[in-house]
């Protein structure tokens, strides 16, 4: 492990290990197989990219995203690591110079997409080329069961078959145990060894809000919270994406949309935009982000529900990968609530697909609702046995909402919907509730039945509040014809008799934003230490412009503020800053030390 640790500060500049990584690279570099479950940016390129360079001949990394391959590569060759991709964006001409140089042994990582993986040509061309190790990246796409499911993932036990000597390592941030067993089975991985890390990423402040109206709260949260940082929106639909992005950059704030309805050109500029500039804020499907591993994201905002808390978690794992403060931002309401009920009914699936896709959306409906820190529960949710310490460092544990006793209220609601024979939405049982005399109301009769004006002492306000958190918690649920009707489900029998009593949250305003608000290490900064900052934004936007990469991969804002602080003066005090390597010191330690003279 001596060789690996020294390859860790010569050629990635940093002196620590994190977590697991000191324990999958020696098992690894000693030619053993694994699944590596991580979250989100914990580090798990540095598991096979350290034994690629430790070992013999060339790793293959399989990765089912060509815009991640490219930007891997890209800062590799920023670290002086040889290093290529093979996939479909590359010209033929270009794909047979990458085929030569890998026979010559010009590589010690090649990315691959799985289908090219597959064919009798690349199998044929890595038969005659000793080989390092597999990484098979995001892991988790041979689940039928999850949201990025591909079919090649399945065939690739075929490394199994044929290089049966050659180490072979699944990386995945997906943790359940359905998924983990999968991979394990598909991909013929039942000797490997199983490296576990804990889920947690505790530099992200989650925080779930209901929506009254979401652009407005977002650009709030944004305006507060996040001025001037890079961020990811996530909306359900492309239009609400358009709309979302336009009405952002309208209030000031530099947004940009991506969307799989868009050309291929326009989605690749506003991505690569996203990635090279700073402070940009994305407003996207969940068509974007696999494979984005910027990282200086501050926030993920969620306008709409995600699919699963495995989407949520994967989605908000985008934000902090560099390990500073990072906010995990949700609105939520009743229309979310009752529209993926109603597309969970109304599918045409199989009915343990549709059991499955509804015990999912249960487990996403209490987190929104938790009464107890959100940390805790999604830790629980991933199987991680965790302390019953509250994190202090989510909404609940930083505001907690007001717990009250809704039996009453509950039962008003369950009953209105039974006296209107469960045909109506949640509105209308609201309107029949508080005694709206509406003409559809008079219509259909319901000025007289007995629930008619018996809820006129809550505003309509907390009985939305009431019905979305009914339907979260099973007491109702919407029809299978996808009108929307809300309906009695078998648990609700219990409240309607007054066997069972029901507590419901009720969210206090939030608090003023600045009492939320971190003190992160930028406004410790004096005066003098802000201008020296500026000025190594300002020389790595130029620097990052003329070799054509992205800011980050010059250097992290980590390595930035690590020089602000300590402000080196020699070329052995500025290897010792994280982040700073061999290659990079070379490229760039006389300019940076030019600076940093001038400035200290
Ligand atoms: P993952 O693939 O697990 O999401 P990455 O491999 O992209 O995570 O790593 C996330 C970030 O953490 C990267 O920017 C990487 O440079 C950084 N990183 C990884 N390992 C270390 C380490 N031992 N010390 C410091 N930074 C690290
Ligand atoms: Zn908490």
């Amino acid at each position: 492990m001596l060789r690996a640790s020294k390859i860790l500060k010569d050629i990635f500049g940093y002196s620590t290990f994190r977590g697991q990584q000191t324990e999958v690279i020696a098992h690894v570099a000693g030619g053993g197989d694994c699944l590596v479950l991580m979250p989100t940016g914990g580090g798990k390129s540095l598991c096979y990219q350290i034994p690629a360079l430790m070992r013999e001949g060339v790793a293959v990394v399989i990765s089912p995203l060509i815009a991640l391959m490219q930007n891997q590569v890209v800062a590799l060759h920023e670290l002086g690591v040889r290093a290529a991709f093979l996939n479909s964006s590359l010209t033929q001409t270009e794909a047979a110079a990458v085929e030569r140089n890998l026979l010559s042994g010009e590589y010690d990582l090649l990315y691959v997409a799985p289908e090219r993986l597959l064919t009798p040509r690349f199998l044929g061309l890595i038969a005659n080329t000793p080989l390092a190790l597999f990484a098979i990246d995001e892991a988790h796409c041979v689940s039928q069961w999850g949201h990025d499911f591909r079919p090649e993932y399945i065939k690739l036990s075929i490394l199994h078959e044929r290089f049966p000597n050659v180490p072979r390592m699944a990386l995945t941030a997906t943790a359940d145990t359905v998924t983990r067993n999968e991979i394990i089975e598909r991909l013929s991985l039942d000797r490997a060894k199983t490296f576990v890390s804990s889920f947690d990423r505790p530099n992200i402040r989650y925080q779930v809000i209901d929506r009254t109206n979401g652009k407005s709260q977002l650009l709030d949260f944004i305006k507060a919270e996040h001025n001037g940082d890079a961020g990811i929106v996530y909306c359900m639909s492309r239009n609400k994406v358009e709309e979302t992005a336009a009405w952002l950059s309208d209030k000031g704030v530099r947004a940009i949309a991506y969307h799989a309805g868009m050309s291929v050109q326009m989605r690749s500029y506003n991505q690569e935009k996203f990635l090279r500039e700073d402070g940009i804020v994305m407003v996207a499907t969940i068509a974007f982000g696999m494979g984005i591993d910027k990282p200086d994201v501050r926030f993920v905002a969620h306008l709409d529900l995600p699919k699963s808390i495995e989407g949520y978690y994967q989605e908000t794992g985008r934000a902090g990968r560099d390990g500073q403060a990072a906010t995990a931002w949700m609105a939520y309401g009743l229309g979310d609530v009752v529209q993926l009920r109603r597309m969970i009914e109304g599918s045409e699936a199989k009915d343990q697909f549709k059991r499955v896709a509804s015990t999912k959306l249960d487990a996403l409906l209490a987190l929104c609702e938790a009464t107890t820190c959100r940390r805790l529960q999604l830790l629980r949710y991933f199987g991680e046995i965790v302390t019953d310490t509250p994190c202090g460092n989510c909404d609940v544990c930083l505001n907690p909402p007001t717990v009250w006793d809704g039996t009453v209220a509950a039962q008003k609601a369950l009953s209105c919907v039974y006296r209107t024979a469960q045909n109506f939405g949640a509105g209308y049982l609201i309107d029949v509730l508080r005694g709206n005399n509406t003409e559809r109301v008079k219509q259909w009769g319901h000025d007289k039945v007995s629930t008619f004006g018996i809820g006129k002492e809550l505003e309509e306000k907390v009985w939305r509040a009431v019905f979305r958190q009914l339907i979260a918690l099973g007491l109702l649920t919407t029809d299978n014809e996808g009108h929307g009707s809300l309906m009695l489900t078998e648990a609700s029998r219990a409240v309607l008799k007054g066997q069972q009593t029901i507590n419901l949250r009720q969210q206090k305003e939030n608090k003023r934003a600045s009492k939320l608000r971190r003190d992160d290490d930028l406004s410790t900064f004096d005066r003098a230490e802000r201008d020296l900052w500026e000025c190594l934004r300002l020389w790595r936007t130029r620097t990052a412009k003329e070799h054509g990469v992205p800011a980050y991969v010059v250097f992290h804002d980590t390595t930035l503020k690590e020089l602000v602080r300590l402000c080196p003066q020699t070329e052995d005090a500025l290897r010792q800053i994280s982040g700073v390597g061999s290659s990079k010191l070379e490229r760039y330690g006389k300019e940076l030390l030019e600076i940093l003279r001038s400035c200290c």
